[in-house]
């Protein structure tokens, strides 16, 4: 039986804590401008577009598009057996709303460029890796 993976969970903060604690509640949450209705990601105090500083926290689908990727076939940390995916996946909802992630629960020979996917997460004490 394969090892469980041992993703490090990032230091959760009141400034990012609805993106890394989003999946407890199966939701994948990013800032969004409530004057241009931009994503704001990583989490920042004004929006990248129109330098608007009232920002919400906002649900999306979580699908997104495989823009690149790479599979690693070396054991560099306990806990990931290669192969594995690392990928930049953009959000359907926005053209640059850009996560980068491990790719799950596929083959890494099936993956290809501009194949949908779609988020899940991992669970951990303090948060949620989305993946
Ligand atoms: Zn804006």
């Amino acid at each position: 039986m394969a090892e469980t993976p041992t993703r490090i969970l990032p230091a959760v903060t009141p400034e990012n804590a609805h993106f890394w604690q989003g999946g407890q509640e199966g939701e994948l949450r990013f800032l969004r401008c409530t004057a241009c209705s931009s994503y704001v990601h990583p989490p920042a105090p004004v929006c990248g577009a129109c330098l608007g500083r009232e920002l919400e926290v906002s649900a999306v689908s979580g699908r997104a598009r495989v823009l690149t990727y790479t599979v690693n076939h070396q054991p560099w940390l306990p806990g990931f057996a290669p192969p594995y995916v690392v990928a930049i996946v953009e959000l359907e909802e926005q053209d640059g709303l850009r996560l980068t992630t491990n790719l799950v629960n596929c083959a890494p020979e099936e993956v290809r460029i501009g194949m949908p996917v779609r988020v899940c997460f991992e669970i951990q004490d303090d948060g949620a890796l989305p993946l």
